[in-house]
């Protein structure tokens, strides 16, 4: 994939969940948080900021809600940043698991690429990660919802998690190649005080040099194993390091995803603790990245979309 690094201005538009994931800091059942949701107008201004300064994709990205005002929301937004950027903002969801009728309206209003976590690709591990009514079933589904709908797919697992034995990894990249994925954004689990997976972290505790080279093994072998698919170099990385996304995009990444929320509101949406970056503004953050991404030597794709070729072949066949 070259040193070639493509950005996404990620806007973290709500913290409100309808899921109780045991390891998440923004679950609907911690009462700690402040909830809020980002008016449309300043939704659309982030987004048309991170066409402005070059970013080329963005990422929205918000608990998940399925309710009908939700996905009317959401399509509007859609709407008016490809009308106010002439289309040429390539954009990305992460928006949970929806029905399939609700991926195909967002597809159709500009939404491309859409990016779902299988979390573990192992189903009893999956299970001891989430309440009952969580279903790995219907998440290996909606992935499958997403390809049928057109998108370019992305998911992703959490490296270092309580109970994760390195085989599950390795399992993990084996269901990348099965499922056939475009995209994969994956990093080091990082505990939350208050969730109940917490309770394990004494036991299950690693050291932020254990995280940090699970976390860039884990894209080494990835990228060795799928070369042409779009790998993200995560917060999580930075948070264990300053420098984590640049050693992310050494092992074999080529995306970052720099955040452009408004930071009024990035203090309460927190799923896991110390993220960084949630006092400095986008600007500060474009500056800071493309100096620290041009010292390692890669270059970044100012205005592309930067497409995972992936996606690409795999339609040929
Ligand atoms: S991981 Fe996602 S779906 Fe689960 S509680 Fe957190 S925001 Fe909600």
């Amino acid at each position: 994939m070259g040193t070639k690094a493509y950005f996404r201005g990620i806007v973290e538009f709500s913290n409100i969940c309808t899921k109780d994931c045991y390891y998440c800091g923004i679950r609907k059942s911690n009462r700690n948080v402040k909830r809020f949701t980002i008016p449309e107008e300043d939704i659309i201004k982030s987004a048309v900021w991170a066409y402005k300064a070059g970013y080329g994709s963005a990422v929205f990205q918000s608990g998940e809600r399925s309710d009908p005002e939700f996905v009317d929301m959401v399509e509007r937004v859609l709407l008016a940043v490809k009308e106010q950027t002439n289309g040429k903002l390539g954009i990305t969801l992460s928006l949970g698991e929806q029905a399939y009728k609700t991926y195909e309206r967002w597809r159709k209003a500009g939404a491309h690429r859409y990016l779902l976590r299988i979390e573990s690709s192992n189903s009893d591990l999956y299970k001891k990660l989430h309440p009952e009514d969580h279903s790995h079933a219907k998440r290996i589904e909606c992935l499958k919802s997403l390809r049928k709908a057109d998108y370019q797919v992305g998911t992703g697992v959490m490296i270092g998690l309580p109970f994760q034995t390195i085989d599950h990894l390795a399992d993990d990249i084996l269901f990348f190649k099965k499922i056939d994925i475009d995209m994969i954004g994956m990093g080091p689990f990082i505990f939350h005080k208050e969730t109940p997976l917490f309770q394990h972290s004494k036991k299950w505790y690693k050291t932020d040099k254990e995280l940090l080279t699970m976390g860039l093994k884990m894209i080494a072998a990835t990228r060795i194993f799928l070369k042409d698919v779009n790998i993200a170099s995560t917060t999580a990385l930075q948070a264990l390091k300053n420098d984590g996304r640049e050693l992310g995009l050494k092992a074999g990444a080529n995306v970052i995803m720099p955040n452009t929320t408004d930071t009024k509101y990035r203090e309460s949406y927190k799923l896991y603790e110390n993220k960084p970056c949630t006092d400095e503004n986008a600007s500060q953050s474009r500056g800071s990245l493309e100096k620290s991404i041009e010292s390692i030597g890669e270059t970044i794709g100012f205005n592309e979309w930067g497409d995972s070729p992936h996606c690409f072949t795999r339609k040929k066949f």
